[in-house]
């Protein structure tokens, strides 16, 4: 009103304003106003002519603009990282820079706008500089936004992560005027990532490298097709279990962060090490000479152990694979239980020392003949028919006192047509390992009644069989109801069952054993103590076991056929067993001079090729016909 008043007294000429009017049906127009006298001659009453444009549109516009302004400035402000449009030359010269540059680069936007101080290309970390030009002209050539992470060296000479969002600005002719994008501060989340990296890639407990970044680097150089020479060298340190079960998880777990301690000193570029599993290291080796090399380095591998566990007096085995250039097709977890097999192998073949075991043709075909022999037995074990692949030998046991055939021994044979015989030396500790000895040792058992009915049959009742029984066996909790169910179901006496346990099996588990035995006993079986001399039972702890009779082991028998056979220690065995009220059985026995001298001392049990090698089923109970008949008729 107040313009109104000046502009009647004539104070101004004219004056204009925005003004808003509500329409009846409630929308808003916006007008703009201009209000001047108007001035007719004739006519003396003062009026005034008023110009009325709707400006609703915009007025709409200005918001929209004031908004974004104010969003524009937020966002800006708010940006962790700046905003740029640049040239697009090497030294990214820029035109325009956000605020948000002093608090990502440590310099203010003013030191970079025309490099009046340095350029953006300096403040990029050097190592990236050429492929984010390369970058550039790419995705530029193809109209393509540019996305890209690479390090930044900010003022006070820290490196951080950023990632770049940008675009190229063409002009009508399609050159390039200018590149416009934002560079985003991102080492909050590389920190993470690298974070998440390691744990990824590093056991927690050693610190080293895992499993999973073996594979990882040995999948990327199947991928790339490297050929690059390499080797894996095992480092099988199992054998610190022993040591859990006295000492406890923690003792050992020290000992195994000791040990990736030292080895991780002989680490270099071109020599990683893992952890690859529980007590197990393995070092990947690049671009080495040959196979002495290997061997050398194992050398200071085992050097070093070797002093860091002298007290506690473990040992491990070292398997060595050569990763063959061509043989990058065979696949990662192959290569992987290859190196196992290699360093098992050697665990298990040098038991005290440290040994190493190349992964070999040789080895691959002991591996491959393993395989082929568990899976024979294990279609033996769940064939319910009796196979004829497993069988039995009977070796006679002959009693110089009476000159009569006391018994045999139960030997049992493998032969399949692949595989053809196998000795039990060799498929006996695979059914161990396997645990397959408990159906396969039924299948013996069963196997051996037969023949103790077989002889019945033929009158002679009174021959003993003794057949082998392993440790595993022994100890599972219903071997023995087995036994006699088995017994009673075939009709067996058992009188004419012997078994033959070997003295390692007493190392441990002897109260356990001892209780086995004496229930066996109680029900009438004979128990022989097999290979007696050589392992754990010393003479001295001897006299605990509740046995029946000492086999005394090939090796003692073999000693007296050395020139200086009053240094053999055999006679001393026998009449040691015999004041323990043991009889004792001479296993092994091979020429006359042995039996002579067995006699003379007492051991009137004699086994062994002198008398005869273990025969089939048909030439037993020949033979015993025929050892009859001898005796007989002289
Ligand atoms: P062992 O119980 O000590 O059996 C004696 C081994 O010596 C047998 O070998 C036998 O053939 C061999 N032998 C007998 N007399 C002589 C001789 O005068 N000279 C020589 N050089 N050797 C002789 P075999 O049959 O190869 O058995 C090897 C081992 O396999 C056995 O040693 C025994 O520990 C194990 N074994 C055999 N059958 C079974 C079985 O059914 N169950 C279990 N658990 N083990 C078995
Ligand atoms: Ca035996
Ligand atoms: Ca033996």
């Amino acid at each position: 009103m107040n313009n109104f008043q000046r502009l009647k007294s004539g104070e101004i000429r004219m004056y204009s304003m925005d003004k808003r009017y509500i329409k009846p049906d409630g929308s808003i127009v916006w007008v703009h106003m201009i209000v001047a006298p108007l001035d007719l001659s004739n006519y003396h009453q003062y009026s005034h002519i008023c110009l009325v444009q709707d400006i609703t549109e915009r007025k709409e516009f200005e918001k929209a603009l004031n908004e974004s302004e104010r969003s524009k400035s937020v966002f800006l402000s708010h940006l962790p990282g700046l905003v740029y449009r640049c040239n697009y030359d090497r030294e990214w010269t820029m035109q325009y820079v956000s605020n948000g540059c002093y608090s990502l680069t440590g310099y203010s936007p003013e030191c970079l706008l025309y490099n009046r101080d340095l350029s953006y290309n300096d403040i990029i970390s050097p190592e990236y500089r050429e492929t984010l030009w390369n970058k550039w002209e790419h995705i530029l050539a193809k109209r393509e936004p540019f996305k890209h992470e690479y390090e930044i060296i900010t003022a006070t000479g820290e490196k951080k992560w950023v990632l770049e969002l940008g675009q190229g600005v063409f002009n009508e002719k399609g050159e390039v005027e200018a590149l416009e994008g934002i560079v985003l501060d991102i080492s909050d989340r590389k920190a993470i990532e690298d974070a998440l990296k390691y744990n990824n890639e590093h056991d927690r407990w050693t610190g080293l490298y895992n499993r999973e970044y073996l594979i990882s680097l040995l999948e990327k150089d199947v991928k790339l097709k490297k050929k690059v020479k390499k080797a894996l060298i095992g480092i099988n340190q199992s054998e610190v279990q022993v040591l859990t079960a006295k000492y406890g998880f923690q003792y050992t777990q020290n000992l195994i962060k000791k040990a990736a301690e030292a080895l991780s000193r002989y680490c270099t570029e071109n020599r990683l090490l893992f952890h690859v599993r529980e007590n197990h290291f393995v070092f990947c080796i690049v671009d080495y000479k040959d196979k002495n090399e290997l061997v050398e380095f194992s050398n200071v591998i085992i050097k070093t152990l070797e002093n860091l566990f002298v007290t506690d007096r473990i040992s491990g085995g070292i398997g060595i694979l050569e990763i063959d250039r061509n043989q990058n097709e065979i696949g990662i977890d192959l290569l992987l239980r290859r190196l196992l097999i290699a360093s098992e192998r050697s665990v298990s073949l040098y038991g005290k020392d440290y040994v190493i075991c190349f992964y070999d043709e040789e080895l691959e075909a002991l591996v491959n003949r393993e395989r082929d022999i568990e899976e024979a037995l294990n279609a033996i074990a769940v064939d319910g028919n009796t196979n004829d692949e497993l069988f039995l030998q009977y070796q006679p046991i002959i009693d110089l006192k009476t000159n009569s055939i006391s018994g045999f021994e139960a030997l049992a044979r493998l032969r399949t047509e692949k595989l053809g015989l196998v000795s039990p030396f060799e498929f006996i500790p695979i059914t161990e390992k396997t645990k397959l000895i408990i159906p396969i040792g039924e299948k013996v058992i069963v196997k051996a009644f037969r023949f103790i009915n077989r002889l019945k049959e033929q009158e002679y009742d009174k021959i003993g069989v003794s057949i082998n029984i392993s440790a595993i066996q022994l100890l599972n909790p219903d071997f023995t109801d087995r036994l006699f169910e088995l017994m009673s179901e075939m009709q067996i006496n058992s009188k004419n069952v012997g078994i033959e346990i070997t003295e390692s099996v007493f190392s441990s588990n002897l109260e356990k054993i001892n209780n086995v035995i004496e229930k066996l006993r109680n029900a009438g079986i004979r128990i022989a103590i097999d290979d007696f001399g050589t392992g754990y039972s010393s003479l001295a702890r001897e006299n605990e076991l509740n046995v029946n009779c000492l086999k005394i082991d090939k090796y003692f028998i073999d000693r007296l056929l050395d020139k200086d056979i009053n240094k053999a220690i055999t006679s001393d065995i026998i009449s040691m067993a015999h004041k323990l009220g043991h009889c004792t059985i001479a296993e092994g026995v091979e020429y006359e001079s042995q039996l002579k001298y067995l006699k003379e001392h007492g051991c009137y049990r004699i086994q062994g090729y002198l008398i005869s090698k273990p025969l089939d089923e048909d030439d037993a109970i020949m033979f015993l016909k025929k050892y009859d008949k001898s005796i007989c008729c002289p």
